[in-house]
Protein backbone atom coordinates (compact mmCIF):
# COMPACT_ATOMS: atom_id res chain seq x y z
CA UNK A 1 0.00 0.00 0.00
CA UNK A 2 1.23 3.19 -1.08
CA UNK A 3 1.84 6.16 1.66
CA UNK A 4 -1.38 7.82 -0.24
CA UNK A 5 -3.44 5.21 -0.27
CA UNK A 6 -2.80 5.33 3.48
CA UNK A 7 -3.84 8.55 3.78
CA UNK A 8 -6.41 8.46 1.47
CA UNK A 9 -7.49 5.11 3.66
CA UNK A 10 -7.26 7.64 6.79
CA UNK A 11 -8.88 10.22 5.74
CA UNK A 12 -11.84 8.14 4.84
CA UNK A 13 -12.25 6.92 7.87
CA UNK A 14 -11.96 10.22 9.86
CA UNK A 15 -15.21 11.32 7.47
CA UNK A 16 -16.96 7.91 8.39
CA UNK A 17 -16.24 8.70 12.20
CA UNK A 18 -17.03 12.47 11.64
CA UNK A 19 -20.68 11.16 10.33
CA UNK A 20 -21.86 9.80 13.40
CA UNK A 21 -21.83 6.18 12.11
CA UNK A 22 -19.81 4.27 14.60
CA UNK A 23 -21.19 6.05 17.27
CA UNK A 24 -24.89 4.63 18.56
CA UNK A 25 -24.33 1.66 20.98
CA UNK A 26 -26.39 0.02 18.33
CA UNK A 27 -24.00 0.35 15.60
CA UNK A 28 -21.27 -0.35 17.90
CA UNK A 29 -22.77 -3.51 18.90
CA UNK A 30 -23.43 -4.18 15.35
CA UNK A 31 -19.92 -3.97 14.42
CA UNK A 32 -18.92 -6.20 17.37
CA UNK A 33 -21.13 -8.92 15.95
CA UNK A 34 -19.98 -8.87 12.52
CA UNK A 35 -16.51 -9.30 14.11
CA UNK A 36 -17.66 -12.17 15.82
CA UNK A 37 -19.29 -13.76 12.72
CA UNK A 38 -16.33 -12.80 10.93
CA UNK A 39 -13.81 -14.99 13.02
CA UNK A 40 -16.40 -17.66 13.22
CA UNK A 41 -16.34 -18.05 9.56
CA UNK A 42 -12.71 -17.80 9.06
CA UNK A 43 -11.98 -19.85 11.83
CA UNK A 44 -10.79 -23.22 10.25
CA UNK A 45 -8.14 -20.91 8.69
CA UNK A 46 -7.01 -19.24 11.46
CA UNK A 47 -6.60 -22.56 12.68
CA UNK A 48 -4.18 -23.95 9.78
CA UNK A 49 -2.59 -20.52 9.40
CA UNK A 50 -2.10 -20.79 13.36
CA UNK A 51 -0.42 -24.21 13.09
CA UNK A 52 1.76 -22.76 9.86
CA UNK A 53 3.05 -20.15 11.28
CA UNK A 54 3.67 -20.88 14.96
CA UNK A 55 2.89 -25.17 14.86
CA UNK A 56 -0.35 -24.54 17.30
CA UNK A 57 -2.64 -27.10 18.24
CA UNK A 58 -6.40 -26.46 17.51
CA UNK A 59 -7.10 -26.53 21.05
CA UNK A 60 -3.86 -23.88 21.64
CA UNK A 61 -5.30 -21.81 19.07
CA UNK A 62 -9.25 -21.62 20.41
CA UNK A 63 -7.61 -21.64 24.17
CA UNK A 64 -5.18 -18.77 23.70
CA UNK A 65 -6.48 -16.74 20.52
CA UNK A 66 -9.94 -16.96 19.21
CA UNK A 67 -11.78 -18.19 21.88
CA UNK A 68 -10.39 -15.21 23.85
CA UNK A 69 -11.48 -12.65 21.72
CA UNK A 70 -14.89 -14.10 21.66
CA UNK A 71 -14.89 -13.72 25.06
CA UNK A 72 -13.68 -10.34 24.71
CA UNK A 73 -16.42 -9.34 22.52
CA UNK A 74 -19.43 -10.98 24.51
CA UNK A 75 -18.34 -9.59 27.39
CA UNK A 76 -17.79 -5.65 25.76
CA UNK A 77 -21.31 -6.79 23.66
CA UNK A 78 -23.36 -7.01 26.95
CA UNK A 79 -21.96 -3.66 28.83
CA UNK A 80 -20.85 -1.33 26.53
CA UNK A 81 -24.38 0.87 26.76
CA UNK A 82 -23.45 1.22 30.51
CA UNK A 83 -19.79 1.94 29.94
CA UNK A 84 -21.24 4.67 27.17
CA UNK A 85 -22.98 6.39 29.67
CA UNK A 86 -22.37 9.68 31.01
CA UNK A 87 -20.89 9.57 34.66
CA UNK A 88 -22.36 11.91 36.55
CA UNK A 89 -19.34 13.05 39.87
CA UNK A 90 -20.15 15.63 42.45
CA UNK A 91 -19.98 19.38 41.52
CA UNK A 92 -17.52 21.52 43.93
CA UNK A 93 -19.58 24.09 46.19
CA UNK A 94 -17.85 27.04 44.13
CA UNK A 95 -19.06 25.65 40.40
CA UNK A 96 -22.85 25.99 42.04
CA UNK A 97 -25.38 25.94 40.70
CA UNK A 98 -24.26 23.49 38.27
CA UNK A 99 -23.84 20.07 37.31
CA UNK A 100 -20.63 17.96 36.57
CA UNK A 101 -20.26 14.84 34.48
CA UNK A 102 -17.97 12.73 32.19
CA UNK A 103 -18.62 12.60 28.81
CA UNK A 104 -17.10 9.02 26.96
CA UNK A 105 -15.39 10.47 23.44
CA UNK A 106 -14.05 8.16 21.24
CA UNK A 107 -10.85 9.38 20.22
CA UNK A 108 -11.81 8.75 15.92
CA UNK A 109 -9.30 6.83 14.26
CA UNK A 110 -7.30 4.15 15.69
CA UNK A 111 -4.10 2.24 14.72
CA UNK A 112 -4.06 -1.28 16.00
CA UNK A 113 0.19 -2.85 15.64
CA UNK A 114 0.41 -6.22 16.67
CA UNK A 115 3.25 -8.62 16.92
CA UNK A 116 3.55 -12.22 15.85
CA UNK A 117 3.27 -14.65 19.22
CA UNK A 118 -0.45 -14.49 19.27
CA UNK A 119 -1.31 -12.92 16.08
CA UNK A 120 -5.30 -13.48 16.16
CA UNK A 121 -5.58 -12.48 19.90
CA UNK A 122 -3.15 -9.58 20.23
CA UNK A 123 -4.69 -7.76 16.75
CA UNK A 124 -8.46 -8.08 17.69
CA UNK A 125 -8.79 -7.95 21.26
CA UNK A 126 -7.44 -4.42 21.03
CA UNK A 127 -10.01 -4.07 18.14
CA UNK A 128 -13.11 -5.12 20.65
CA UNK A 129 -12.03 -1.79 22.73
CA UNK A 130 -11.69 -0.11 20.10
CA UNK A 131 -15.07 -0.69 18.08
CA UNK A 132 -16.76 -0.80 21.44
CA UNK A 133 -15.63 2.74 22.03
CA UNK A 134 -17.55 4.11 18.66
CA UNK A 135 -14.21 4.43 16.71
CA UNK A 136 -12.92 3.38 13.58
CA UNK A 137 -9.72 1.20 13.30
CA UNK A 138 -7.22 0.05 11.07
CA UNK A 139 -5.23 -2.75 11.75
CA UNK A 140 -1.40 -3.79 11.17
CA UNK A 141 -1.20 -7.61 11.83
CA UNK A 142 3.12 -8.74 12.05
CA UNK A 143 4.20 -9.88 8.84
CA UNK A 144 6.42 -12.47 10.75
CA UNK A 145 3.59 -15.04 11.01
CA UNK A 146 2.50 -14.34 7.66
CA UNK A 147 0.10 -17.05 7.24
CA UNK A 148 -2.09 -15.54 9.63
CA UNK A 149 -1.92 -12.16 8.41
CA UNK A 150 -2.88 -13.01 5.22
CA UNK A 151 -5.81 -15.12 6.44
CA UNK A 152 -6.41 -11.84 8.35
CA UNK A 153 -6.69 -9.44 5.67
CA UNK A 154 -8.87 -11.86 3.74
CA UNK A 155 -11.26 -11.83 6.56
CA UNK A 156 -10.69 -8.14 7.26
CA UNK A 157 -11.64 -7.62 3.02
CA UNK A 158 -14.58 -10.15 3.59
CA UNK A 159 -16.56 -8.63 6.25
CA UNK A 160 -15.96 -5.27 6.78
CA UNK A 161 -16.41 -1.84 5.12
CA UNK A 162 -12.76 -0.23 4.72
CA UNK A 163 -14.24 3.12 5.67
CA UNK A 164 -15.14 1.94 9.41
CA UNK A 165 -12.61 -1.57 9.84
CA UNK A 166 -9.73 -2.55 7.71
CA UNK A 167 -6.36 -3.77 7.57
CA UNK A 168 -3.33 -3.35 6.00
CA UNK A 169 -0.13 -5.23 5.80
CA UNK A 170 3.53 -4.40 5.72
CA UNK A 171 7.05 -4.99 7.40
CA UNK A 172 8.91 -2.64 9.54
CA UNK A 173 9.48 0.19 6.97
CA UNK A 174 5.91 0.28 5.94
CA UNK A 175 4.77 0.13 9.70
CA UNK A 176 7.38 3.16 10.36
CA UNK A 177 5.62 5.00 7.47
CA UNK A 178 2.13 4.25 8.89
CA UNK A 179 2.94 5.89 12.29
CA UNK A 180 3.56 9.35 10.40
CA UNK A 181 0.25 9.48 9.42
CA UNK A 182 -1.86 12.35 12.04
CA UNK A 183 -3.51 9.24 13.69
CA UNK A 184 -5.98 9.89 16.63
CA UNK A 185 -4.83 6.93 18.93
CA UNK A 186 -2.08 4.41 18.34
CA UNK A 187 -1.87 0.88 20.58
CA UNK A 188 1.05 -1.01 19.96
CA UNK A 189 2.04 -4.71 21.29
CA UNK A 190 5.26 -5.68 20.78
CA UNK A 191 8.76 -5.38 21.88
CA UNK A 192 10.43 -2.38 23.70
CA UNK A 193 12.80 -1.25 21.16
CA UNK A 194 9.87 -0.74 18.85
CA UNK A 195 7.65 0.61 21.45
CA UNK A 196 10.03 3.40 22.19
CA UNK A 197 9.96 4.13 18.21
CA UNK A 198 5.90 4.51 18.37
CA UNK A 199 6.21 6.45 21.00
CA UNK A 200 9.00 8.93 19.72
CA UNK A 201 6.99 9.09 16.42
CA UNK A 202 3.62 9.28 18.37
CA UNK A 203 5.50 12.31 20.39
CA UNK A 204 5.90 14.49 17.28
CA UNK A 205 2.03 14.66 17.13
CA UNK A 206 0.95 14.25 20.46
CA UNK A 207 -0.96 11.12 19.61
CA UNK A 208 -2.23 9.56 22.73
CA UNK A 209 -0.41 5.76 22.73
CA UNK A 210 -0.69 2.70 24.28
CA UNK A 211 2.08 0.22 24.39
CA UNK A 212 1.82 -3.33 25.54
CA UNK A 213 5.41 -4.29 25.90
CA UNK A 214 7.47 -7.30 27.31
CA UNK A 215 10.53 -7.76 29.28
CA UNK A 216 11.96 -10.41 31.78
CA UNK A 217 8.86 -11.54 34.25
CA UNK A 218 10.83 -13.36 37.01
CA UNK A 219 9.10 -15.75 38.96
CA UNK A 220 9.94 -16.29 43.19
CA UNK A 221 9.63 -19.55 44.68
CA UNK A 222 9.91 -19.00 48.29
CA UNK A 223 10.72 -21.71 50.62
CA UNK A 224 7.17 -22.22 51.69
CA UNK A 225 6.09 -23.02 48.27
CA UNK A 226 3.87 -26.46 47.58
CA UNK A 227 6.82 -27.30 45.02
CA UNK A 228 4.59 -30.20 43.61
CA UNK A 229 2.07 -27.97 42.16
CA UNK A 230 4.44 -24.74 41.63
CA UNK A 231 6.09 -27.09 38.83
CA UNK A 232 3.20 -28.12 36.95
CA UNK A 233 2.14 -24.34 36.82
CA UNK A 234 5.59 -23.31 35.82
CA UNK A 235 6.25 -26.07 33.53
CA UNK A 236 2.75 -24.97 31.61
CA UNK A 237 3.67 -21.36 31.87
CA UNK A 238 6.52 -21.70 30.09
CA UNK A 239 6.66 -23.94 27.41
CA UNK A 240 3.02 -22.98 26.49
CA UNK A 241 3.79 -21.35 22.58
CA UNK A 242 7.17 -22.63 23.20
CA UNK A 243 7.87 -20.09 25.52
CA UNK A 244 7.49 -17.56 23.12
CA UNK A 245 4.64 -15.88 25.42
CA UNK A 246 4.63 -12.23 26.66
CA UNK A 247 4.28 -12.52 30.38
CA UNK A 248 5.81 -16.46 30.20
CA UNK A 249 7.92 -16.88 33.47
CA UNK A 250 11.06 -15.17 32.15
CA UNK A 251 13.38 -16.69 35.09
CA UNK A 252 13.03 -18.41 38.39
CA UNK A 253 14.30 -17.04 41.86
CA UNK A 254 14.14 -19.92 44.52
CA UNK A 255 14.98 -19.27 48.04
CA UNK A 256 17.50 -22.73 49.13
CA UNK A 257 19.76 -24.39 46.75
CA UNK A 258 18.11 -27.24 48.08
CA UNK A 259 14.59 -26.20 47.00
CA UNK A 260 15.65 -25.08 43.92
CA UNK A 261 17.53 -28.48 43.12
CA UNK A 262 13.99 -30.74 44.31
CA UNK A 263 12.11 -27.82 41.74
CA UNK A 264 14.20 -28.54 38.65
CA UNK A 265 13.94 -32.64 39.50
CA UNK A 266 10.23 -31.38 39.90
CA UNK A 267 9.79 -29.40 36.64
CA UNK A 268 11.69 -32.05 34.76
CA UNK A 269 9.37 -35.10 35.97
CA UNK A 270 6.48 -32.54 35.02
CA UNK A 271 8.08 -31.92 31.09
CA UNK A 272 8.17 -36.12 30.65
CA UNK A 273 4.92 -36.13 32.07
CA UNK A 274 3.14 -33.42 29.78
CA UNK A 275 5.36 -33.58 26.67
CA UNK A 276 6.35 -37.26 26.62
CA UNK A 277 9.97 -38.66 27.27
CA UNK A 278 11.28 -36.79 24.01
CA UNK A 279 9.31 -34.05 23.29
CA UNK A 280 11.21 -33.24 19.56
CA UNK A 281 10.16 -36.49 18.95
CA UNK A 282 5.65 -35.26 19.32
CA UNK A 283 3.97 -35.25 16.24
CA UNK A 284 2.52 -31.99 17.57
CA UNK A 285 4.42 -28.90 19.20
CA UNK A 286 5.03 -25.23 18.65
CA UNK A 287 7.82 -23.83 16.99
CA UNK A 288 9.52 -20.78 17.01
CA UNK A 289 8.42 -18.74 14.72
CA UNK A 290 11.69 -18.14 12.41
CA UNK A 291 15.48 -18.66 11.79
CA UNK A 292 16.46 -15.65 13.55
CA UNK A 293 15.13 -16.61 16.47
CA UNK A 294 15.90 -20.41 16.79
CA UNK A 295 19.59 -19.00 15.87
CA UNK A 296 19.38 -16.57 18.52
CA UNK A 297 17.51 -19.02 21.04
CA UNK A 298 20.09 -21.70 20.56
CA UNK A 299 23.43 -19.27 20.82
CA UNK A 300 21.86 -18.78 24.71
CA UNK A 301 22.53 -22.31 24.90
CA UNK A 302 26.43 -22.65 23.86
CA UNK A 303 27.20 -21.19 27.56
CA UNK A 304 28.94 -23.67 29.74
CA UNK A 305 25.82 -23.93 32.30
CA UNK A 306 24.28 -27.41 33.46
CA UNK A 307 21.54 -28.15 31.11
CA UNK A 308 18.57 -30.30 31.33
CA UNK A 309 17.04 -30.74 27.74
CA UNK A 310 18.46 -28.02 25.30
CA UNK A 311 18.28 -30.12 22.11
CA UNK A 312 16.78 -29.09 18.67
CA UNK A 313 15.72 -29.72 15.52
CA UNK A 314 16.30 -27.12 12.95
CA UNK A 315 14.37 -28.88 10.50
CA UNK A 316 10.76 -27.80 12.41
CA UNK A 317 12.71 -25.42 14.28
CA UNK A 318 11.85 -26.49 17.48
CA UNK A 319 13.72 -26.66 20.73
CA UNK A 320 12.83 -28.86 23.68
CA UNK A 321 11.56 -27.47 26.68
CA UNK A 322 14.84 -26.92 28.49
CA UNK A 323 16.18 -25.87 32.23
CA UNK A 324 19.84 -23.96 33.03
CA UNK A 325 20.24 -24.74 36.71
CA UNK A 326 21.95 -23.34 38.69
CA UNK A 327 21.69 -20.37 36.43
CA UNK A 328 24.34 -17.60 37.20
CA UNK A 329 22.84 -14.27 36.64
CA UNK A 330 25.85 -13.47 34.36
CA UNK A 331 23.91 -16.31 31.86
CA UNK A 332 23.54 -15.00 28.26
CA UNK A 333 19.84 -16.23 28.94
CA UNK A 334 19.66 -13.35 32.04
CA UNK A 335 20.66 -10.46 29.14
CA UNK A 336 17.18 -9.89 27.43
CA UNK A 337 13.92 -11.06 27.87
CA UNK A 338 14.18 -14.82 26.67
CA UNK A 339 10.77 -15.49 24.28
CA UNK A 340 11.88 -19.47 24.02
CA UNK A 341 11.59 -22.56 26.18
CA UNK A 342 14.51 -21.99 28.03
CA UNK A 343 14.45 -21.61 31.52
CA UNK A 344 17.18 -20.33 33.69
CA UNK A 345 16.58 -20.96 37.65
CA UNK A 346 18.40 -19.03 39.96
CA UNK A 347 19.06 -20.38 43.71
CA UNK A 348 19.07 -17.28 45.94
CA UNK A 349 19.75 -17.79 49.93
CA UNK A 350 16.61 -15.65 51.14
CA UNK A 351 13.54 -14.40 50.63
CA UNK A 352 15.21 -10.65 50.91
CA UNK A 353 17.42 -11.92 48.39
CA UNK A 354 15.03 -12.88 45.58
CA UNK A 355 12.77 -9.69 46.30
CA UNK A 356 16.25 -7.81 45.78
CA UNK A 357 17.23 -9.35 42.78
CA UNK A 358 13.80 -8.68 41.25
CA UNK A 359 13.46 -4.92 42.42
CA UNK A 360 16.26 -4.21 40.92
CA UNK A 361 15.59 -5.18 37.39
CA UNK A 362 13.73 -2.81 34.67
CA UNK A 363 9.96 -3.10 35.58
CA UNK A 364 8.70 -6.59 34.01
CA UNK A 365 4.79 -6.96 32.43
CA UNK A 366 4.33 -9.53 34.72
CA UNK A 367 5.72 -10.98 38.13
CA UNK A 368 4.73 -14.03 39.82
CA UNK A 369 4.76 -15.18 43.17
CA UNK A 370 4.76 -19.34 44.63
CA UNK A 371 4.57 -19.24 48.39
CA UNK A 372 2.22 -20.32 51.38
CA UNK A 373 3.32 -17.68 53.51
CA UNK A 374 0.47 -14.99 53.96
CA UNK A 375 3.53 -12.40 55.10
CA UNK A 376 5.49 -12.61 51.53
CA UNK A 377 2.62 -13.00 49.54
CA UNK A 378 1.96 -9.14 51.18
CA UNK A 379 5.79 -8.32 50.52
CA UNK A 380 5.42 -9.56 46.91
CA UNK A 381 2.50 -7.07 46.23
CA UNK A 382 4.42 -4.36 48.51
CA UNK A 383 7.56 -4.50 47.02
CA UNK A 384 8.06 -5.71 44.11
CA UNK A 385 6.84 -3.58 40.47
CA UNK A 386 5.37 -5.20 37.94
CA UNK A 387 2.58 -4.30 35.39
CA UNK A 388 0.72 -7.18 36.62
CA UNK A 389 1.03 -10.78 37.81
CA UNK A 390 -0.01 -13.48 39.94
CA UNK A 391 0.30 -15.55 43.39
CA UNK A 392 0.75 -18.67 43.25
CA UNK A 393 -0.31 -18.69 39.24
CA UNK A 394 1.45 -17.21 36.30
CA UNK A 395 0.02 -15.89 32.80
CA UNK A 396 -3.63 -16.56 33.61
CA UNK A 397 -4.24 -13.18 35.05
CA UNK A 398 -4.04 -12.81 30.93
CA UNK A 399 -6.80 -14.02 30.00
CA UNK A 400 -9.42 -12.49 32.72
CA UNK A 401 -11.40 -9.29 31.39
CA UNK A 402 -11.90 -8.10 34.96
CA UNK A 403 -8.42 -7.58 35.27
CA UNK A 404 -6.82 -4.49 32.64
CA UNK A 405 -3.88 -6.09 31.43
CA UNK A 406 -0.70 -4.11 31.01
CA UNK A 407 2.84 -3.27 31.71
CA UNK A 408 4.73 -0.16 33.62
CA UNK A 409 7.61 1.52 32.74
CA UNK A 410 10.20 -0.11 30.26
CA UNK A 411 7.56 -3.26 30.09
CA UNK A 412 4.52 -0.69 28.75
CA UNK A 413 2.09 1.70 29.08
CA UNK A 414 -1.27 1.95 29.94
CA UNK A 415 -3.72 -1.31 29.81
CA UNK A 416 -6.71 -3.28 28.42
CA UNK A 417 -9.21 -5.86 28.45
CA UNK A 418 -12.70 -5.67 28.96
CA UNK A 419 -14.10 -2.29 30.52
CA UNK A 420 -9.97 -1.48 30.68
CA UNK A 421 -9.93 -1.91 26.75
CA UNK A 422 -13.17 0.40 26.35
CA UNK A 423 -10.87 3.27 28.36
CA UNK A 424 -8.05 2.54 26.38
CA UNK A 425 -9.70 3.66 23.46
CA UNK A 426 -11.90 6.67 25.32
CA UNK A 427 -11.46 10.02 26.60
CA UNK A 428 -13.42 10.80 29.17
CA UNK A 429 -14.33 14.65 29.08
CA UNK A 430 -15.24 16.40 32.14
CA UNK A 431 -18.00 18.67 31.29
CA UNK A 432 -19.33 21.17 33.82
CA UNK A 433 -23.08 22.20 32.92
CA UNK A 434 -23.87 25.78 34.64
CA UNK A 435 -27.59 27.33 33.44
CA UNK A 436 -27.83 31.43 32.28
CA UNK A 437 -31.30 31.49 34.30
CA UNK A 438 -29.16 31.07 37.76
CA UNK A 439 -26.36 33.50 37.10
CA UNK A 440 -24.29 34.31 40.49
CA UNK A 441 -22.34 37.13 39.98
CA UNK A 442 -20.06 36.91 43.01
CA UNK A 443 -17.16 36.06 40.93
CA UNK A 444 -17.28 39.20 38.27
CA UNK A 445 -14.71 42.17 38.77
CA UNK A 446 -15.91 44.71 41.28
CA UNK A 447 -18.57 42.23 42.63
CA UNK A 448 -16.37 39.83 44.50
CA UNK A 449 -16.80 38.38 47.96
CA UNK A 450 -14.23 39.02 50.31
CA UNK A 451 -10.81 37.03 50.15
CA UNK A 452 -11.10 35.12 53.90
CA UNK A 453 -14.80 33.84 52.59
CA UNK A 454 -13.25 32.56 49.51
CA UNK A 455 -10.62 30.75 51.37
CA UNK A 456 -13.47 29.51 53.86
CA UNK A 457 -15.01 27.85 50.60
CA UNK A 458 -12.05 26.63 48.49
CA UNK A 459 -9.34 25.70 51.72
P1 LIG B 1 8.19 -6.30 17.20
O1 LIG B 1 8.28 -5.10 18.07
O2 LIG B 1 9.37 -6.69 16.41
O3 LIG B 1 6.99 -6.14 16.13
C1 LIG B 1 5.69 -5.72 16.50
C2 LIG B 1 5.05 -4.97 15.35
O4 LIG B 1 5.82 -3.82 15.07
C3 LIG B 1 4.95 -5.76 14.04
O5 LIG B 1 3.68 -5.56 13.49
C4 LIG B 1 6.04 -5.18 13.18
O6 LIG B 1 5.71 -5.16 11.82
C5 LIG B 1 6.17 -3.76 13.71
N1 LIG B 1 7.55 -3.25 13.61
C6 LIG B 1 8.71 -3.95 13.70
N2 LIG B 1 9.77 -3.12 13.59
C7 LIG B 1 9.27 -1.88 13.42
C8 LIG B 1 9.86 -0.59 13.22
N3 LIG B 1 11.18 -0.43 13.18
N4 LIG B 1 9.04 0.47 13.10
C9 LIG B 1 7.71 0.33 13.14
N5 LIG B 1 7.10 -0.86 13.30
C10 LIG B 1 7.86 -1.96 13.44
O7 LIG B 1 7.71 -7.46 18.18
P2 LIG B 1 7.53 -9.01 17.83
O8 LIG B 1 8.87 -9.62 17.62
O9 LIG B 1 6.50 -9.16 16.80
O10 LIG B 1 6.89 -9.54 19.20
C11 LIG B 1 7.65 -9.94 20.29
C12 LIG B 1 7.70 -8.87 21.38
O11 LIG B 1 6.39 -8.43 21.68
C13 LIG B 1 8.27 -9.38 22.67
O12 LIG B 1 9.12 -8.40 23.20
C14 LIG B 1 7.06 -9.57 23.55
O13 LIG B 1 7.31 -9.49 24.92
C15 LIG B 1 6.19 -8.47 23.09
N6 LIG B 1 4.80 -8.78 23.36
C16 LIG B 1 4.11 -8.06 24.28
C17 LIG B 1 2.80 -8.39 24.57
C18 LIG B 1 1.98 -7.63 25.55
O14 LIG B 1 0.78 -7.83 25.57
N7 LIG B 1 2.55 -6.77 26.38
C19 LIG B 1 2.19 -9.46 23.90
C20 LIG B 1 2.94 -10.16 22.98
C21 LIG B 1 4.23 -9.82 22.70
Amino acid sequence: MTPQAVFELLQRQRDTFHSGATRSVAARRALLDRLDAAIRRHEAALFAALKEDLGKSEFEAYTSEVGLVYKEIKHARKRLARWSRPRRVRTDLHNWPGSSRLYPEPYGVCLIIAPWNYPVQLLLSPLVGAVAAGNTAVVKPSEVSAATASVLQAMFDDCFEPVTVASVCGDAEFTSRLLDEPWDKIFFTGSVPVGRIVMEKAARRLTPVTLELGGKSPVIVDRSANLGYTARKIVWGKYLNAGQTCVAPDYLLVEGADRAAELVALMRATITDFYGGDPLAAEEGSRIINERHFQRLNAMLRDEAPIFGGRSDPARRRIEPTIVFPADPAHPSMADEIFGPILPVIPRDSFDDCVAFARERPKPLAAYLFSESRANQDRFLAEVPCGGGGINTVVLHVASTHLPFGGVGPSGLGSYHGKASFDAFTHWKGILRQSSRLELKVAYPGREPSLSAVRKLMG
